[in-house]
């Protein structure tokens, strides 16, 4: 009874049923198909259709982009050294007026949106969104053929040579039989999920609204108390995107799996009804908040850390507080171990670990599955251990990934081979870890 605290999900209700077998139309037939279409897959999309193979990105939400768009993130972080189609998206951001003035970092998820969706137009990437991948079909030799998805067309099966989990949760490859770790190994506490949001109406306000005292409420969380509500994350900040518009983050959802959806819903209703108590709350106090509004929720919770799905090589804490270096090195990660607290017993705030990064490699071994073929990973879901997650999950990291499993599949699909079996020096990626 004491870990139902930890995992909170759904409990049976009773015994199964039994579906007949039936035939499930394979619809397209595809060099590379992507499996969500977060920061990893629409990058790993665009690469791939960008090296010439015929990509299929398939995405739950009605928008891809994931944590940066359905969750409204606002913030786009360990961009510096990062080249290639993260660069890409920086500038298309910045001509478009996308970013906070002064700032590298805070953008308008409603332009992201946009620009996503055209660059994958213009690669010749076929999306489908709406549609859930919910199964896996394997050959006799271990190799992955098709996957399996659930949509208003109902269940359809799509060939491809290679594929790509950029699901976040690594569901294509657990449909498929792969090992996976989740949470910390010995306590198997994992980090909350966080309902983003965006409020209008803070023109007025004046002065810092976030400072970090360690383990003490940020300044903005004291102000949401003064007006009667204590908000679940101790760090509650603003992300100012323009002149009287911020991406609010003050939300923390404890204990509920990723992968259980009656376990999803829960935290989403749950988070929303407090982000509203929040806004209304520091609204109460007049003055300088008398004009807070919510403009929009996030649809879609932002998950930090699900299943970790077992590839060729697992990133370590040793590696990110030694700064590995690796001959395969997709990017460096250079963010430090950024772990919300999973247990707000303990603090409603981050955990203090006492690890320093130092900027490490993430080989492409990390990224190609190791108990099923065919099979690569981007984004959040690649093979690392609980405290190197903490670090690679930030966005620019999840995104360079995706250009190395867009390369790699694109290639491999083209020259009939196996991720593994291609050359790291054939991708032609630029080198990993020099400011851009
Ligand atoms: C609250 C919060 C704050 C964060 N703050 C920052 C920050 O300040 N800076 C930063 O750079 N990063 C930040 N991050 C991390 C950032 O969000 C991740 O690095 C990034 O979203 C990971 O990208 P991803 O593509 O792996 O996963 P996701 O963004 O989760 O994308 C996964 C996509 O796959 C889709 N999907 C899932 N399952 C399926 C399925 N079965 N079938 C089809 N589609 C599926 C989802 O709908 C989604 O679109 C934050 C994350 C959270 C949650």
């Amino acid at each position: 009874m004491k870990r139902r605290h930890f995992f909170q999900t759904a409990a049976g209700a009773g015994a199964g049923i039994r579906e007949p077998a039936r035939e499930i139309p394979v619809v397209e037939e595809d060099d590379v198909i992507v499996c969500g279409g977060g920061p990893a897959g629409s990058v790993a999309a665009i690469a791939a259709a960008r090296a010439g193979a015929r990509t299929r990105l398939i995405e739950s939400q009605g928008v891809i982009g994931g944590v940066w768009t359905a969750g409204l993130l606002t913030e786009f972080s360990d961009t510096r050294n990062k080249k290639g189609i993260v660069r890409e998206v920086l500038a298309e951001l910045e001509k478009r007026g996308g970013f906070a003035a002064g700032d590298y970092g805070t953008f308008d998820p409603e332009i992201m949106k946009h620009v996503l969706e055209r660059m994958c137009r213009e690669a010749g990437v076929k999306v489908r969104l709406h549609t859930l991948v919910a199964g896996a079909a394997k050959d006799s030799g271990n190799r992955l053929t098709h996957a399996v998805t659930e949509s208003k067309s109902g269940r359809e099966a799509w060939a491809a040579k290679c594929f790509i989990d950029a699901s976040g949760d690594g569901d294509l490859a657990a449909r498929a039989g792969c090992g996976f770790d989740f949470g910390h190994p010995e306590t198997r506490e994992f980090q909350p999920f966080s309902m983003r949001c965006v409020v209008g109406g803070i023109a007025s306000m004046e002065g810092p609204v976030f400072t970090d005292h360690g383990q003490q409420p940020s300044t903005l969380w004291k102000e949401i108390a003064r007006g009667g509500v204590g908000p679940s994350y101790l760090k509650s900040n603003f992300f100012v995107i323009r002149p009287g518009v911020a991406g609010l983050m003050a939300n923390h959802a404890y204990g509920f799996v990723p992968f259980d959806a009656e376990a999803v819903t829960r935290a989403t209703l749950e988070a929303r009804e407090e982000l509203h108590r929040i806004v209304a709350a520091l609204r109460s106090l007049g003055g300088n908040w008398k004009d807070i509004w919510l403009a929009a929720t996030g649809e879609m919770i932002g998950m930090r850390e699900s299943r970790r799905i077992h590839g060729l090589y697992t990133v370590t804490v040793e590696d990110a507080t030694r700064g590995a270096r690796f001959e395969d090195a997709v990017c460096r990660a250079t963010y430090s171990i950024d772990i919300h607290s999973g247990n707000p017993k303990r603090t409603t705030g981050i955990v203090r670990h006492g690890l320093r990064v130092k900027p490490f490699d993430i080989p492409l071994r990390s990224l190609i599955a190791r108990d099923v073929r065919g099979l690569m990973m981007a984004g959040r879901c690649i093979s690392g251990d609980h405290y190197a997650h903490g670090s690679y999950r930030i966005s620019g990291n999840a995104a360079a990934t995706g250009e190395a499993a867009g390369r790699t599949a694109a290639l491999a699909a083209r020259t009939r081979r196996l991720p593994h079996e291609v050359k790291f020096q054939e991708l032609g990626l630029p080198a990993a870890g020099e400011p851009a």
